[in-house]
């Protein structure tokens, strides 16, 4: 298993005895991690942030202007405005506790200023918090939410790949039925993955889908259930109730599920981002995100926005348009990424 938590069921089955499996696996998924982070962050490295680390390569005194255009710069790669002055007050505070004289020296108390805000908010959801070495639940339920458009189709698509590359069976769940085409489309992935879709016909109950995908898992013994569900954000109300309801669905068939509910954001859209994360976290607790199209924006800067601003943890950053092009997302490695 390169992405998620082994099964046990698979890790017995590869591991010879006593085989230190879990230190090989986690050095070979840090490196893929790493590869993948840098490559998506190109053009944030070309674009504003590329801006920032040179301010400090000059060295020399630390003047007024640094400060501000180190303001400018992170507004610029869609920190927003509170997270912009969060940074700055850290840096700045550090800079004078500890004298720092030099620009360079700045550098490196930015990254860790940095780095952080990303480490800051809490594990929430059930699943994708290290460490606690239980057996994940069985099947495991992942609800997933998003505008149109944010790339949660591809995505959905993306992480049942990984889980069944890693050996565990996912089962998609067509929660979208407003649109026709949501269907169709994770239809289709279904079949260019191998992995199967339950769908109604389009216009059909959400919840009696969800309904048939967790029955249709237990039946199949299936590890994991990943949910799509409508993301018209224009009806907003609807939409919501649509969504409690749908949560109340899973809940009634197992009390602990969902397990995830991933929260879809397109990085390009900036501060838009936030705007839809508020309107969602507004209606079910959202546990942990998706940011996409991480190699299609300049301004990764939205990343430390949505750890600082919205207390969620980032768990993925969609990183193309293929199917594996999705990678665990690391604080470490994307702050280096971002220096190197
Ligand atoms: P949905 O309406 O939210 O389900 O969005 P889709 O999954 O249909 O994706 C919308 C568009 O974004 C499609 O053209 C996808 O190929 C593209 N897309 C999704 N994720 C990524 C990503 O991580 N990187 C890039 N470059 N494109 C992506």
């Amino acid at each position: 298993m390169r992405f998620f938590r082994r099964s046990s069921k698979v890790a017995e089955a590869d591991a010879p005895a006593g085989a230190p499996v879990a230190e090989a696996d986690a050095a070979q998924l840090e490196e893929e991690v790493e590869q993948k982070t840098e490559q998506a962050l190109q053009r944030t490295k070309r674009g504003f942030f590329g801006q920032i680390t040179s301010l400090f390569d000059r060295g020399g005194d630390i003047e007024e202007s640094l400060w501000e255009e180190l303001e400018e710069l992170l507004l610029a790669s869609d920190t927003g405005l509170p997270t912009a002055q969060r940074i700055l007050e850290e840096v700045r505070g550090r800079v004078e506790k500890e004298r720092i004289k030099d620009a360079e020296q700045v550098r490196a108390v930015l990254k860790e200023a940095l780095l952080e805000i990303l480490n800051a908010p809490q594990p929430k959801g059930r699943l994708w918090t290290n460490g606690n070495g239980a057996a994940p639940p069985k099947p495991a339920v992942i609800l997933v939410l998003g505008v149109n458009g944010t790339g949660k189709t591809t995505t959905i698509a993306k992480l049942a790949r990984a889980y069944q590359a890693e050996g565990a069976t996912a089962l998609i769940a067509a929660g979208d039925t407003f649109r026709a085409a949501a269907i169709d489309q994770l239809k289709e992935w279904g079949e260019r993955i191998g992995v199967d879709v339950v769908a109604h016909q389009p216009g059909a109950d959400p919840g009696a889908v969800v309904f048939d995908a967790l029955s249709a898992a237990d039946g199949r013994g299936a590890d994991v259930v990943i949910i799509d569900t409508a993301g018209r954000l224009h009806t907003k109300f609807n939409l919501m109730e649509e969504l409690r309801k749908i949560r109340r669905v899973i809940e009634r068939k197992e009390q602990s599920a969902p397990h995830e509910v991933l929260l879809v954001l397109d990085a390009t859209t900036g501060q838009n981002a936030l705007i839809q994360a508020r309107a969602f976290t507004e209606a079910v607790e959202v546990t942990s995100v998706c940011l996409t199209k991480l190699d299609g924006t300049s301004k990764g800067g939205i990343v430390f926005a949505v750890c600082d601003q919205l207390g969620i943890p980032v768990r993925f950053v969609g990183t193309g348009e293929g199917p594996d092009d999705l990678a665990p997302f690391s604080a470490e490695a994307f702050v280096e990424a971002l220096f190197r």
